[in-house]
């Protein structure tokens, strides 16, 4: 176990390891060596859940579209969702739009520099409002995401679980007591890229590492139980039955709109079920009956393969049966009657986003 004494002797010469490190191996991305607070924001907040090389591409599109907090505040949220489409964890895209409408009501339009204000946006918690005031402001605020937690886990032979409220005090104190008072920005920026390249979570090319010599788990034989978590995510399974209706060359959907996974995304109109349905037992769903209810002819034309889809915890099992039917769909309530050939403009989940690009394959 690191011991106070021993952090106190040698944090300043980590810090200043750690940005030679950084100076040597640090990667070209657009989000470095900026200090607009709002493009640093965007770049967080898609990194989040994101790896770095699925995010560029969405973050560049993004960037482009929404170049300020203004034009992300006046513009549609489906618009936001559409440039967010298949990145997953929508309430990030969502949150964006709601927080730079904040920032245009509360706070003028100007990005906040204050840490205070900048924790008042929707989606912003401690990591992201450490990351947005040390690389934009240079303000002191330690940043300690996954790589940050693992790495000083390692350093000082940390056991406490990361997951556990201990534990994130104690990483958070120990962040901070470390953060260079000089360039907080620039050591934030390194202790991430060294957790992300360098102290990697499987197998890290030690013999590399030039905090080796003072390194607890390299030194105990611990680097591979370390960090430590104790919860595990309990996964739960779903069954959607999606229908892709077709009528005279329209077709429905419908957006999610309760809270739970995609909302506000668009979807055909769904069956949800406690396990995948034959035909036989989809057309004697109540759902289904009163959907079609005064519709003389339905035709089923195909349904798919059941596709098992991840999510961070659920797995989606799901198939797209295509139905033909001869009059409209009157029982609009929650349905949308759409040209088949707009449906691209509607943001959709993954799920759906594969669906659609086999049917365009086919035709
Ligand atoms: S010696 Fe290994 S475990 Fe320790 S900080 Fe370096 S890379 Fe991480």
């Amino acid at each position: 176990m690191f011991t106070q004494n021993t952090m106190n002797t040698s944090n300043s010469n980590i810090s200043a390891t750690l940005a030679l490190w950084y100076a040597q191996n640090k990667r070209d991305l657009p989000w470095r060596n900026i200090n607009n607070p709002y493009l640093i924001w965007i770049s967080e907040i898609i990194l989040q859940q994101t790896r770095v090389n699925q995010g560029m591409n969405y973050y560049l599109r993004f960037i482009e579209r929404f170049s300020t907090v203004s034009e992300l505040a006046e513009a549609d949220e489906d618009e936001v969702l559409k440039y967010w489409q298949g990145l997953g964890y929508y309430s990030r895209a969502r949150n964006l739009h709601k927080a730079a409408r904040m920032i245009s009501t509360d706070f003028k339009g100007i990005f906040p520099d204050k840490h205070i204000d900048v924790l008042k946006l929707m989606g912003v918690g401690e990591y992201t409002a450490a990351a947005i005031c040390s690389f934009a402001y240079n303000q002191p605020y330690a940043v300690v995401d996954g790589n940050v937690f693992r790495f000083l886990s390692r350093l000082f032979g940390i056991e406490t679980a990361i997951d556990s409220s201990n534990g994130k005090k104690e990483f958070t104190t120990l962040a901070q007591k470390l953060l260079s008072k000089t360039n907080p920005g620039l050591h934030n920026q390194a202790i991430m890229e060294f957790g992300a390249l360098q102290c990697v979570p499987i197998s890290p090319n030690c013999d590399s590492c030039p905090l080796k010599s003072i390194c607890k788990a390299f030194e105990l034989n611990l680097v591979a139980n370390l960090p430590i978590k104790t919860i595990k995510a309990k996964v739960t399974h779903r069954f959607f039955n999606y229908l892709f209706i077709e009528y005279q060359g329209y077709t429905y959907i419908q957006q999610r709109v309760s809270k739970d996974i995609w909302q506000n995304l668009y979807e055909f109109p769904l069956i949800e079920s406690n396990r995948l349905l034959e035909i036989d037992e989809l057309l004697e769903e109540r759902d289904f009956k009163s959907l079609f209810e005064g519709i003389d002819r339905i035709e089923i034309i195909e349904k798919t393969n059941q596709k098992k889809h991840i999510l961070s915890h659920r797995v989606i099992f799901s198939q797209f049966i295509s139905i033909k039917i001869s009059g409209k769909i009157t029982e609009l309530d929650k349905l949308i009657i759409i040209p088949i050939e707009e449906i691209d403009r509607y943001p959709v989940s993954r799920l759906m986003e594969l669906y659609l690009e086999k049917l365009r394959l086919k035709n």
